[in-house]
């Protein structure tokens, strides 16, 4: 059971990218923080539940080595000597840590440091891949660097909110509550651009379900809309930006050939395209609909193309804006959790970005490429290529794609270590366990979708050994040799490393600088209070960026990038289309105690299938049998499959085993919203 709080600590609750602020108070009760710019104070049903999930129930309390308790100095001693000798014989391209957007920001520096910097491989990736990948990579190709420009302030400064591919209404629903608040106080449109009729649909002025893996063709449509109707401003691009022309002959297509593309109705499509055409501020929202996708980065630069051209960013109610989905997929990004990215935001493709980061951490074997991708890295451990490897802090056996390949290659790789707080169907495959200090218990910075640097604290001691992930890397990466590499006594002090890091050799050059809080004391860093970055010195704090330019690119202007349509990986055919977001408490879900395929009437229909039925969903991966819910929100042709469960709460297993393996050749994150499959009743 929970242990007792230790008095009223202000925390971040750890569930979505919103990154609400939160008051663990000596009662129990976990409540919104009035004074977090993120929610003022408001919390949705999964954060007001949050005191209810703090039982230690099954958790982890000690290290375990083939299955059997250890202590932790034979345990951190195995993981040393393991990953040193498999080094020493393969090389360091034959290890791998396969982090997560669950991770604190300074657990993600030391396994960052320790994997690129003294291993010298890139093989460290993240979670996040599947999540938001090609925003980064839409982000870096457009503004040079990974930035989402704008802030939650500018949805409710915005007259037409646009929202792509993001169920905000479930996923991010403070955003969505503050959203929905300011359109009851003005007039506010809200577009909800989904293949599905979600329950965001249902506060949107036009819902447009569109085609699956169509995105690209609408915002094409649009860009071409906006510059055959002169509502692009020319004045803006020609200080600020750079690839209009190339952009706009990718995107030509008639209107015809945009509502055959998009499965749209003209008449729908033209009244979106005239909103934004006469909308001075509009904000494009999206989220994981447009990144899980074979041409996700396509997509966003699409969106970004049109805020460009008609230079709506980086001003009040303007901007396209990505919205992550896990608590730290931003904080990720700034260390380089991501196996394409360096530190701080720098990139491989930057030779003098490569020796800055080798001078700053004295690093002897500074890796100078890029490493394997999520999907791409397990295929290399199921290979052979990849011989020892750490997972920390998620279950690739269920969330990853081809889930039953994960499993194979879990099992037959010789050294696998695992650092959770609950056991799982990853932890059950691997040779080393190592239990981890949870939400309450950790201490540390998280990042959100708005660029604010929070506060997680501890309010409660960890069960039985559990320690912080930050601390352990640190111990292996000193017993591997690099003593002073990782010294590193508190959170506070890793932070600091990250924050001098980001700002080193940085003449305002790069945006992701909070150099200004490298000298934050210990106390100060516990105190430290919500901050958006950039923090170039003490008491600087961003805001909206590229409003006038400064953007990243060598040219300083930003990018628009030709996105000429080409279809999502899969042909698309009779019965097909999963699409997988939903939350993360089972407690939340157990008025839907089971995955259930939401079909169309029509689908239903000619399947002979009624609520309730049970139906077998075939992909060319895996099969499972669940049963179906009849939803005239569901396109005909396609099924909706969530991806939550797991074997250990469902016979059906994980919708994962099944999906799409198909790769975005830019950001190497997978079509998971996008699978081929037979359905038939049972
Ligand atoms: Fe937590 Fe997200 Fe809900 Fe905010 S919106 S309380 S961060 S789950």
């Amino acid at each position: 059971e929970a242990g007792a709080l230790a008095g009223t600590v202000r925390s971040t609750c750890p569930y979505c990218g919103v990154g609400c602020g939160v008051v663990a108070q000596a009662d129990g009760q976990v409540v919104g923080d009035t004074d977090h710019p993120a929610n003022r104070g408001r919390l949705c049903s999964k954060g007001s539940a949050l005191a209810e999930t703090l039982k230690d129930g099954e958790r982890l309390t000690r290290p375990l080595i083939d299955g059997r308790a250890a202590d932790w100095t034979q345990a951190l001693d195995l993981v040393a000597q393991r990953f040193k000798a498999t080094i020493a014989e393969h090389g360091p391209d034959s290890v791998a840590f396969y982090v997560s957007g669950q991770c604190l920001t300074e657990d993600y520096y030391v396994a960052n440091k320790l994997m690129k910097g003294f291993i010298g491989s890139g093989n460290i990736d993240t979670n996040s891949r599947l999540c938001m990948a090609s925003s980064v990579a839409g982000h870096n190709r457009a503004f040079g660097a990974d930035v989402v420009p704008g802030t939650y302030e500018d949805l409710e400064l915005a007259d037409l909110v646009v929202l792509v591919g993001s169920n905000s209404a479930w996923c991010h629903p403070v955003l969505h509550q503050r959203l929905l608040a300011a359109k009851a106080k003005r007039p506010l449109r809200i577009v909800a651009i989904d293949p599905r009729r979600t329950a965001t649909c249902e506060d949107a002025d036009l819902h447009l379900a569109v085609r699956p893996g169509a995105d690209v063709a609408l915002f094409n449509g649009l860009l071409a809309h906006l510059a055959d109707q002169d509502a692009l401003d020319h004045t803006w691009m020609a200080a600020h930006a750079e690839g209009f022309e190339a952009a706009l002959a990718a995107a030509r297509q008639t209107a015809s050939q945009t509502a055959a593309l998009t499965g749209l109705d003209p008449a729908d499509l033209a009244r979106f395209y005239q909103w934004f055409a006469s909308t001075p501020r509009v904000v494009t929202v999206y989220s994981q609909g447009v990144n899980q996708s074979s041409v996700g980065t396509d997509k966003v630069n699409a969106i970004i193309n049109c805020h460009l051209a008609t230079g709506r960013i980086g001003k009040p109610g303007c901007g396209p804006f990505s919205i992550t989905g896990q608590p730290n997929a931003m904080g990720g990004r700034e260390v380089g959790g991501l196996a394409n990215q360096l530190a701080a935001h720098m990139r491989f493709d930057q030779p003098e970005a490569i020796d800055r980061v080798r001078r700053f951490w004295r690093a002897p074997n500074l890796a100078t490429r890029p490493g394997l991708k999520a999907v791409e890295m397990f295929d290399a451990v199921l290979d052979g290529r990849i011989k020892a490897l750490w997972i920390i802090a998620t279950n690739p056996a269920d969330s990853l794609p081809r889930a039953d390949r994960v499993r194979e290659a879990l099992a037959r790789c010789p050294f696998v270590v695992v650092s959770d707080c609950w056991p799982n169907d990853t932890t059950a495959l691997a040779d080393v366990v190592l239990p981890a200090a949870g939400w309450g218990e950790r201490d540390g910075t998280v990042t959100n979708s708005e660029r604010v640097i929070s506060r997680q604290r501890p309010f409660r001691p960890a069960p039985g050994e559990a320690r912080a992930d930050w601390r352990v890397l640190a111990a292996v990466g000193q017993r591997m040799g690099w003593k002073d590499a990782f010294s590193w006594t508190s959170p506070a002090a890793v932070f600091r490393e990250h924050a001098a890091l980001s700002g080193f050799e940085n003449a305002g050059s790069r945006p992701f600088d909070i150099s200004g809080l490298a000298m934050l004391t210990d106390g100060q860093y516990d105190a430290l209070a919500p901050v958006r970055w950039p923090v170039r010195w003490a008491g600087d704090e961003g805001g909206r960026l590229f409003g006038q330019g400064g953007f990243a690119t060598p040219s300083g202007r930003g990018r628009l990038v030709p996105t000429p349509w080409r279809p999502p990986a899969g042909r698309i055919r009779d019965q097909w289309h999963t699409m997988t977001r939903t939350g993360r408490v089972p407690r939340l879900l157990a008025h839907t105690g089971e995955p259930r395929a939401a079909l169309s009437p029509a689908d239903a229909a000619r399947l002979g299938v009624k609520d309730g039925d049970l139906v077998r969903i075939e992909s060319v991966h895996a099969s499972t049998v669940v049963r179906a819910t009849i939803d005239a929100g569901q396109r005909v042709g396609e099924l909706f499959l969530p991806m939550h469960w797991t074997d250990e709460f469902c016979s059906a297993g994980p919708a994962g085993r099944l999906v799409n393996a198909a790769l975005d050749p830019v950001s190497g994150q997978p079509e998971l919203k996008l699978t081929p499959v037979r359905a038939e009743a049972v």
